[in-house]
């Protein structure tokens, strides 16, 4: 059938059209079509819900004698405090005994020494340029005081309790989105790369708050008059001058305490906090990809400080932010309660076999703080699961990187501590025990840190999970969720393969020579290359 107004050439394709076979060619075109962008939505609307990650109503598994942590038993509560040493000297004797051969051995005359050993240009990692950026890494927001927050010291310089700025008008959301997204907003802007906000949840808070009342000042000045002692000197004069020193203090202990004026504070969140908190704000803030890499050295040290510095920062100015909004806050570093659980607990990622948290796109390469709040966001982040403590089931990169063997390599999570002298009464003081997890022994863990005057970060640097922002990593993190074992495990070994990972007891040259190249092109830098460790992250 033609009409006036059509062309010969469409005369055609209607005679084209109306033959069956075209017909029929062009219904399956359609219908394939269809078919291949339903498919492709429902692979981007999969992929990106895996991103997302599912709800996860199983978290956390608590044991039936599962109670808040004592701040008393943290780790670098009992270092850091030699009021703890004197209580709890079976701790330091029992440690010595059986893991270091050392009768002597004593955590809280290590720690002014921390990071102090001298410099060693022969040493790739340790030389003068590695040490000095190490050492700059902590200095920006007033050194010391950074350190006690560091070792989880409440209400320093950063996080202080004192509410008396808090603006009398408060200050009105049209909605509870709007809330949530005015502080993600301002996180944003002060440095975080993440922010959840979890219902304020007492089984993750330190009770009781434990405070050695040392200020940044007085740890400083016991830090300058032990300087001269080792300053100027050689390693192997360094190394047989400081242990005598440190044999001297254990024994003056008691007149030391006295004359420094020493004090413990067990502080109460009823009594002594400053309002009742409602909410948790968590925050996380990146580590140099590059830089990290170089673990363990004084070199991978300065992402730690770096991280520490912004921690500081950032949840200083939130804080800040709500008290301007008319509301009780308080920041937190390491202080207060487990940072890692209220990550999990506000949606942000997973706990890892290093107990780390894992967080989808950085792995455990963050810093965590937070910021707790008397400000209602009456609806919170919920805990969310990407699959990623199951594939730790199949990995063990981060234990077989660990140079004090202080990693869990257990098959399967657990309750309580298994690891070496788990049978020795007493030995798990650290742990906190009652959780479903895997369970480290920040014991070993932080003397090695003495041992090798760094923060180390293998266990972080050497994670599966710890890779550059390219697009590819993100599929992999999309469909990891519905991969077997035998599939985790072969991805945890072809990782090293693609020249992540990999790092053992001492930091790798090509690697050092690579973060020393990072800079390179930065007057420019026209893919933003680096920018907040993200390595090609355009
Ligand atoms: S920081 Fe180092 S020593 Fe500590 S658990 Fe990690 S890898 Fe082991
Ligand atoms: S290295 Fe492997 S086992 Fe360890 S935390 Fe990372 S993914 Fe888990």
């Amino acid at each position: 059938m033609t009409t006036e107004n059509q062309t010969p050439d469409a005369n055609i394709k209607d005679a084209e059209l109306d033959s069956p076979d075209r017909r029929k060619f062009f219904k399956r075109a359609a219908v394939g079509g269809t078919a291949a962008l339903a498919t492709g939505l429902g692979a981007y609307g999969a992929g990106r819900a895996s991103i997302d990650g599912a709800i996860d109503e199983n978290w956390p598994d608590l044991a039936d004698d599962f109670k808040p942590f004592d701040q008393r038993n943290s780790m670098w509560a009992y270092a850091f405090s030699p009021g703890l040493a004197l209580k709890h000297p079976e701790r330091n004797e029992q440690f010595g005994r059986l893991v270091k051969n050392d009768p002597k051995h004593n955590w809280a005359v290590r720690v002014p020494f921390f990071e102090t050993q001298p410099f060693d240009n022969t040493k790739p990692g340790f030389t003068q340029l590695d040490a000095a950026l190490t050492h700059s890494s902590w200095y920006p927001p007033a050194t010391q005081e950074l350190r006690l927050s560091a070792l989880g010291q409440p209400d320093t310089q950063f996080s202080r309790w004192d509410q008396s700025d808090v603006e009398h008008e408060q200050y009105q959301f049209a909605s509870k989105k709007e809330a949530s997204d005015a502080i993600r907003s301002a996180a944003r802007l002060y440095g975080a790369v993440r922010c959840g906000i979890a219902k304020r949840d007492k089984r993750w808070d330190y009770d009781p708050i434990y405070k050695v009342s040392m200020t940044g000042e007085q740890l400083k000045g016991l830090q300058d008059s032990l300087k001269p002692l080792y300053k100027g000197k050689s390693r192997e004069e360094y190394n047989e001058i400081v242990p005598m020193v440190q044999q001297e203090m254990i024994a003056g202990m008691p007149e030391l305490m006295k004359q420094l004026d020493f004090k413990e504070e067990i502080l109460s969140w009823e009594k002594d906090f400053p309002f009742e908190p409602k909410s948790v704000i968590v925050l996380a803030v990146p580590m140099d990809y590059d830089n990290s890499a170089c673990a363990p050295s004084l070199t991978s040290g300065a992402t730690v400080g770096d991280g520490y510095t912004k921690m500081a920062t950032l949840s200083a100015a939130i804080a800040k932010f709500i008290r301007g909004l008319g509301y009780h806050a308080v920041a937190s570093g390491n202080c207060l309660g487990s940072s890692v659980a209220y990550g999990v607990a506000a949606g942000m990622g997973e706990v890892g076999r290093n107990n780390q948290l894992l967080v989808p796109g950085y792995g455990p390469r963050v810093r965590l703080c937070k910021v707790y709040t008397d400000f209602d966001f009456v609806e919170y982040d919920q805990p969310r699961n990407w699959g990623i403590t199951e594939f730790c089931k199949a990995c063990k990169k981060c234990g077989e990187a660990c140079p004090s063997e202080a990693i869990d390599m257990a098959d399967d999570t657990h309750y309580y501590f298994e690891g070496e002298h788990s049978d020795q009464p007493g030995y798990s003081w650290s742990n906190h025990e009652g959780v479903k997890k895997f369970h480290t022994d920040a014991k070993k863990c932080i003397t090695y840190w003495f041992d090798s005057d760094t923060d180390c970060t293998n266990c972080a640097a050497a994670c599966t999970f710890n890779e550059p922002d390219f697009w590819h990593h993100w599929f992999i993190m999309a469909i990891n969720p519905f991969m077997p074992k035998a599939i985790h495990g072969a991805m945890a070994e072809l990782h090293p393969a693609f020249g992540y990972g990999g790092q053992t007891g001492t930091p790798k040259p090509h690697k050092l020579k690579k973060f020393w190249k990072s800079g390179e092109g930065m007057r420019i830098n026209p893919t933003n290359r680096n920018v907040f460790g993200a390595v090609g992250k355009a």
